[in-house]
């Protein structure tokens, strides 16, 4: 077996690992990241880059390089619910360098982040490298075990940063508890093709909900369904899923053709945990490994990036200098452990009304309350604009 040494091992390459990954080796500290898959090419995953995002990209010295990479522009967000038409959240009036969402395919911002990370001689990424236990010493968590390429593979770390995502290996070998909210929805996403004379709004709702991403030659299309009904919705056949969403977008309608199997829509089910605790000595775990967000508001990639962005600021020094103790750890979740409440709360909460409860559920569901307020306080879009695009107590690079 391959033997590794490092300060600090990263499991996992989505947008928690390789930011918090990059943001250590800028500040010189010895990096090992571990992906699982050899490239980040999967459809389906979350595409927004929020304001929050790309002032770190900003205060990088980044931005610049990041605005060559191809993305559409989401500077408020509209809602059509049963025909009436208000704006959720505006960003327009954020006092940051792009107020606005940035969507871009997340292949391509890690990507990006993987190649600013090779900037820096420190940091390392091992991609088709599949985390598969902890390694765990007199009740300290000191490593962990993974395949590579060329076969099994040891890392020993001084500290190890669970970023594998909401299936996290890491948080199951752990022993960390769990705190689930009961499952309200799952997602269907589909892509039909674009015309560029279509009228189709970004987000509807009436009898269920769906999001259209603007894909250039194709629309990714999420629709959302009641949690675990998936099953039924395919029972019911192709036909009556394209008249669903054919109600809920009408332009789509001529398109929905183009949906000629089950295997082209794609099942995502939702998840909303969180850990009691974040850690334990020699291990720290951020982003979905977590939390596991929602998509709603699609603020589960800027959390993550949050989280890394607070572990880089509050361990980087420490673990440069080689004086990281474990009561600094639990420092992190301290920062970022009420944003996160917050977070979900909402999206468990306050939208709750807005999710359909069965598939046969035909009424039109009440505006939940928080939209019939955006909507008689048009100003309240800016506050939400904040919320979601900035979310609680957003982080800074300090170094
Ligand atoms: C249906 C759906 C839609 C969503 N849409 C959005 C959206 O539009 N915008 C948004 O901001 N958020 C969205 N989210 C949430 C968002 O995807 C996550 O919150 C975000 O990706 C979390 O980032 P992460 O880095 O913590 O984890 P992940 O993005 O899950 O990354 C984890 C990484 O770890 C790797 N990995 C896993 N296990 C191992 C292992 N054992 N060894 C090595 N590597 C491993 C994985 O391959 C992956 O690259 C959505 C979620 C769902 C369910």
């Amino acid at each position: 077996m391959r033997q590794e040494s490092v300060p600090c091992c990263v499991v996992g390459g989505g947008p928690a690992g390789l930011m918090v990954g990059v943001l250590l080796a800028r500040q010189g500290v010895e990096v090992l990241v571990l992906e699982k898959h050899a490239d980040f090419l999967r459809d389906f995953r979350g595409d927004t880059i929020h304001p929050s995002t790309q002032e770190l990209m900003y205060e990088l010295g980044w931005i610049d390089e990041f605005q060559q990479i191809p993305h559409s522009i989401v500077d408020h967000v509209d809602l059509n619910f049963d025909g009436k038409i208000f704006t959720f959240a505006d960003f327009r009036r954020l006092k940051v360098h792009c107020p606005y969402i940035a969507f871009m395919p997340q292949w391509d911002f890690l990507d990006f982040l993987a190649t600013k990370g090779k900037e820096f001689p420190s940091f390392r990424l091992l991609q088709s490298t599949e985390v598969s236990d902890l390694l765990i010493e007199g009740g300290r968590v000191v490593g962990v075990h993974a395949t590579a390429p060329d076969g099994p593979l040891e890392v020993r770390a001084n500290l190890v940063i669970a970023a594998d995502g909401r299936d996290s290996t890491c948080r199951i070998h752990s022993g960390l508890e769990t705190i689930t909210e009961p499952p309200l929805i799952d997602v269907l996403w589909f892509r039909v093709s674009r015309r560029d004379d279509d009228k189709v709004e970004f987000h509807q709702s009436r009898k269920g909900i769906l999001t259209a991403i603007n894909r250039g030659d194709y629309w990714q299309v999420s629709s959302v369904i009641p949690a675990r009904a998936f099953a039924e919705v395919r029972a019911a056949g192709l036909a009556e899923f394209h008249a669903r969403i054919a109600a809920l977008a009408p332009a789509l309608s001529d398109r929905m053709s183009e949906i000629k199997t089950w295997d082209q829509v794609y099942e995502l089910t939702v998840r909303v945990n969180r850990l009691t605790t974040w850690h334990r000595p020699g291990l720290l775990c951020i982003g979905d490994a977590a939390h596991a967000m929602s998509p709603a508001g699609g603020v589960g990639i800027s959390l993550a990036i949050q989280d890394a962005v607070a572990t880089a600021n509050i361990l980087g020094p420490k673990l440069r200098s080689h004086t990281l103790r474990d009561s600094d750890v639990p420092r992190v979740q301290a920062r970022r452990e009420l944003p996160t409440r917050i977070t979900q709360k909402f999206q468990v909460t306050a939208l709750r009304d807005l999710y359909p409860k069965n598939l046969h559920d035909d009424t039109v569901r009440h505006m939940p309350p928080v939209f019939t307020a955006l909507r008689m306080f048009p100003l309240l879009s800016h506050i939400m604009g904040r919320f979601i695009g900035l979310g609680v107590r957003p982080e800074h690079i300090t170094s």
